[in-house]
């Protein structure tokens, strides 16, 4: 559909809405998102910025759809889980038969210090999909770098929080949270449980601050922590306030999380008896080589997108890049044994 038939026809109902009207759809017909993270929230973002008529998404997941994720994650179907499809993939296939004059960007990958500054690029705000304080601060960094709007979000049980930052304007992140909880002390969607409608109040929220960052409606932002527990009915608003002068990020300019550490290859998936392991070098894997030299050792299966390796109690799912998940086991000492002997490095 041409852009002019586009504004007065397909988006008709949110141009006649006074805070977006003809301007505001312009604006997000030429805008650019980022959404990291395509679970849950990541899934109810997309849906809703590509309905809205955001001109391109980019969409970076590093998992692949799992039948535990139906319940919830609401752009993936059966087939999905089935075929094992990459998230950002099976997204990208579902977003398209929405709108298909949306630009979909799919990336299989892990976010990280070498991809995160490449990924924000070129974007006029990140929406945040994912499940760990580790990548948060990540792209708290960055976008206070880049001076891009960013907007956290976080959903488990029926408890959900939200806050959009906007660099040396509002508080970061790093701001209001100056250390991230001590891994396994918080509950996670793994441990605790969650329900949808939280993911729906959290991505609602999220999803309406970037159509009013887009579209210049500064003015109407929330500005604070916002908190909502569903079930026990408690809906809160902290104010966040100005950027603290003593904040490592947006106050001294010192972003450590995208400095390299080469420790920072090997994570612990936490509540999920996982470890991901991350090439220390680029690289391209050939799953067909890879199959046949594994084929001895275990059972092998793979797709277009990623391999699948079963041996003894272990899984190793090794996607194009290299980057492997090692189920059944928590320890990355275990997990990397596992990859140097089957994958290499
Ligand atoms: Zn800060």
């Amino acid at each position: 559909m041409d852009a002019e038939a586009s504004v007065n026809d397909r988006y008709s109902r949110q141009v006649l809405f006074r805070g977006i009207s003809e301007e505001g759809q312009r604006k997000l017909l030429a805008a650019r998102v980022l959404i990291i993270g395509c679970g849950a929230l990541g899934s109810a973002h997309a849906e809703a910025l590509c309905r809205a008529g955001i001109g391109r998404l980019r969409i970076v997941d590093r998992d692949f759809v799992e039948p535990s994720n139906l319940q919830r994650q609401t752009l993936f179907t059966e087939t999905d889980a089935e075929k094992r499809l990459p998230k950002a993939i099976a997204a990208a296939n579902h977003l398209r038969e929405i709108n298909s004059d949306v630009q979909i960007e799919p990336h299989v990958a892990d976010v990280n210090h070498s991809n995160i500054e490449q990924l924000i690029d070129g974007c006029d705000v990140v929406v945040d999909g994912t499940d760990n304080f580790a990548t948060r601060y990540l792209i708290n960094d960055a976008c206070v770098k880049h001076e891009t709007n960013w907007i956290y979000g976080a959903a488990v049980g029926s408890y959900g929080v939200t806050m959009t930052i906007r660099p040396h304007q509002t508080a970061c992140l790093r701001c209001v949270f100056e250390e991230a909880p001590p891994v396994a002390s918080a509950p996670t969607c793994d441990t605790a449980g969650v329900i949808m409608p939280i993911i729906n109040i959290v991505s609602a929220v999220q999803v309406t601050e970037a159509l009013k960052l887009i579209t210049g409606r500064t003015a109407e932002l929330h500005r604070s922590l916002m908190q909502f527990d569903v079930w026990q009915n408690e809906w809160r608003k902290i104010g966040i306030g100005t950027p603290h002068a003593d904040c490592p990020a947006c106050g001294l300019g010192q972003f450590e999380t995208l400095v390299p550490d080469a420790t920072d290859t090997a994570a612990v998936l936490c509540g999920r008896d996982a470890v991901q392991i991350s090439p220390s070098q680029p690289t391209t894997v050939d799953f067909r080589l890879l199959a046949e030299r594994l084929r001895p050792a275990g059972e092998v299966k793979f797709n277009e997108y990623l391999l699948r390796f079963r041996t003894g109690p272990f899984e190793l799912t090794v996607f194009q890049d290299a980057r492997s998940i090692v189920r059944g086991t928590d320890q990355i000492a275990t997990a990397r044994s596992l990859y140097a002997k089957y994958i290499g490095n």
